[in-house]
């Protein structure tokens, strides 16, 4: 038994970009996240701790892969103070084909890094 997955989202494109000076990120030109964002993620080499503990300053870089919002964030864990710029993280996803919505990921659970590491080396 096999599915056929319709791709009949890929007609229309996702634009993501950072506004007012890398303080939102905007989706299809929607203001969707701001900074000042803590999230939570392990498996990066960005400091020590075992989870980082990321206040966000800013975008650094955003991207998009198939229809997942990707960003490397500017900030620090507040844990350590150790301040840079992270590996790339998940912020969302843009769901259907026609409407295009962002949903962003729940902020409250802790990114494990090791997989997105490999995607992007
Ligand atoms: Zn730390």
């Amino acid at each position: 038994m096999h599915s056929i997955r319709a791709n009949v989202g890929s007609s229309v494109p996702i634009s993501v970009r950072h506004v007012d000076r890398g303080a939102w990120l905007s989706v299809n030109g929607t203001r969707e996240l701001g900074v000042s964002t803590l999230w939570q993620f392990t498996d990066s080499e960005f400091c020590e701790c075992n989870v980082t503990d990321f206040l966000a300053e800013g975008f650094a870089e955003i991207g998009v892969d198939g229809d997942s919002v990707e960003a490397r964030l500017a900030g620090r864990c507040i844990q350590c103070g150790s301040e840079e710029i992270t590996p790339w993280l998940t912020l969302g996803r843009v769901i259907g084909a026609a409407d295009r919505e962002f949903y962003p990921v729940d902020q409250d659970a802790v990114q494990d890094l090791s997989s997105m590491k490999k995607r992007h080396e």
